[in-house]
């Protein structure tokens, strides 16, 4: 029993230890830390922004509903917020969409309408399923065109496998798993063929089957990962588009060219709203002693809507908000302002944060720095200096007062290239303020997670966020305490190796600010 006792006692100091350990003391880190890890309010913030709210698509009433929530929140923290108008985007909001196989058999199936399409009426649509053809050239195509009137077209490609290539390298004998390979080379191959010999390409055909009179239209974007779809917007103008879960498609797919003549019937209930504007949401905590400077905190706060958005980009937004709360209470009069900025429509082209550049040049002259999140739960990983001269001078300095367990995860690169898109960060790095990417590791990111039906609460790992949450107040006290105002000197870029020619820094471009029309 003593045994034990001393023993967790020993592990207990340990943790302690390591938890506040750091090459350099300040004396906020360790109240930082404990803030984070005690009395966190991920949690219930993510319950009520992802299950509650649900997904952000720019122009959706959800989005403005969660401009309102954060403003609300830091409301009730005491932070100052308000929701900023930067532009407007075609309104819409999504309705039941309900997909069922009423022939030969009954079940219901997988899938969910795309963004931005007409929906259908309460009854929906019931109609026989067919498939593109294989044609030998566009006057083939023509002729066939006509057969679509009436019916639902499966317009994407049905896949050989719905095992991810991991999964097959796990089990499959070597032969098994390259004849796959070749296989499904073969068919992409083909695929692309046929499209060519119709006349038409994957954009321009959905055109010419909505002119032909198609009833409806499924895609069927796989992710290469168990049961989980890309979800993005539809091209359709009168019809509705869905997008179907593999293995439901691959099943209605080989009812097609076995001749069982299958029937689907698609209700997708979604509403048009004419254009509504759109918004960041801009948090403040002032300085006092160079209020006219700031570090900002900043993630995307919209997202597609397969999912509800929860890593990309739920947990850079809890990230920056739950920081926000913790600087708040131990750190209320910083010296310089801390902004967060929840970004709206970063999807459609970092449109929030390049009309707040364009919008605000009297802050962005100012930033000390600014930190984005954006690739997922995972804690962060990598820090580039992303081409700021002295980068390294400052970062690293910061760096050595965050604790060497949340630290010793993260590579530094210096002084790194400055980033052209991507997320964020890259519209203020665009103009020369100091902004940096905290990178964060995959959690099968690309595959899992980013823009699928499959980026929901539960893939959200809770200490990697607070890991993350910890890393990013503590940046923030050092960036605003600094004595020094950070340089923005840029690097000579290098050569480019691919064009041979030398890289320039990036140029702020404008933001789009009526879209979806
Ligand atoms: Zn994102």
């Amino acid at each position: 029993m003593k045994k034990i006792y001393t023993s967790l006692v020993i592990a207990l100091l340990l943790t302690g230890n390591t938890s506040i350990a750091q090459n350099i003391e300040v004396p906020i880190v360790k109240d930082i830390v404990k803030e984070a890890n005690e009395n966190s309010e991920l949690e219930r913030l993510a319950h009520e922004l992802m299950d509650v709210i649900g997904p952000r698509l720019v122009g959706t009433p959800q989005m403005k509903k969660a401009n309102d929530w954060a403003v609300e929140q830091y409301g009730k923290w005491d932070i100052t917020a308000k929701n900023e108008q930067w532009g407007e985007w075609r309104g819409w909001e999504r309705g039941i969409t309900h997909i069922d196989l009423v022939h030969p058999r009954i079940q219901t199936l997988e899938g969910t309408q795309l963004a931005w399409n007409p929906g259908t009426s309460d009854k929906g649509v019931t109609a026989e399923v067919i498939v593109l053809p294989t044609v030998k050239d566009s006057l083939e195509f023509q002729a066939w065109l006509p057969k679509v009137k009436g019916k639902i077209v499966l317009i994407s490609m049905k896949q050989a496998t719905g095992r991810p290539d991991y999964n097959w390298e796990e089990f499959a004998t070597e032969a098994s798993f390259e004849k796959m390979k070749a296989e499904r080379d073969a068919t992409e191959k083909e695929w692309n063929e046929n499209m060519d010999r119709t006349g038409y390409d994957r954009r321009s055909i959905i055109g010419a089957l909505e002119e032909a009179g198609a009833a409806a239209l499924v895609s069927s974007y796989w992710s290469k990962g168990f049961g989980v779809n890309k979800i993005f917007s539809a091209r359709t103008k009168k019809i509705p588009t869905i997008d179907m879960a593999l293995e439901d498609y691959a099943m209605i797919y080989r009812m097609v060219e076995y001749g069982d003549k299958p029937q689907i019937k698609i209700v997708a209930k979604s509403k048009e709203l004419g254009n509504v504007p759109t918004f960041n949401t801009i948090a403040e905590i002032k300085g006092t002693e160079k209020p006219e400077e700031y570090v900002i905190l900043s993630a995307h706060f919209d997202s597609w809507d397969g999912g509800t958005g929860a890593t990309d980009n739920g947990t850079g937004t809890l990230v920056m908000m739950e920081a926000m709360r913790i600087l708040k209470k131990l750190y209320p009069n910083p010296k310089r302002t801390i902004l967060a900025g929840h970004w709206g429509s970063e999807e459609q082209g970092l449109n929030g944060s390049r009309a707040f550049v364009e919008d605000h040049p009297e802050i962005v002259e100012n930033v000390q720095a600014l930190f984005n999140q954006d690739n997922g739960t995972g804690r962060v990983v990598k820090l580039s200096g992303g081409g700021f001269l002295h980068s390294y001078e400052y970062l690293t300095r910061w760096l050595d007062a965050v604790p060497s367990d949340v630290s010793q995860h993260i590579e530094t690169e210096f002084p790194g290239i400055p980033g052209g898109g991507g997320s964020d960060y890259a519209s203020f790095l665009a103009a020369g303020a100091p902004a940096f990417s905290l990178s964060s590791l995959s959690w099968s990111y690309w595959n899992y997670t980013w823009h699928t039906n499959r980026d929901t609460y539960d893939k959200i790992v809770f200490d990697d966020v607070r890991n993350n949450v910890i890393l990013t107040a503590v940046l923030a006290y050092m960036a605003s305490e600094d004595p020094e105002k950070t340089s923005r000197e840029q690097i000579v870029l290098p050569i480019n190796p691919r064009t041979g020619e030398q890289r320039t820094w990036p140029t702020p471009r404008s933001p789009e600010r009526k879209g979806g029309q």
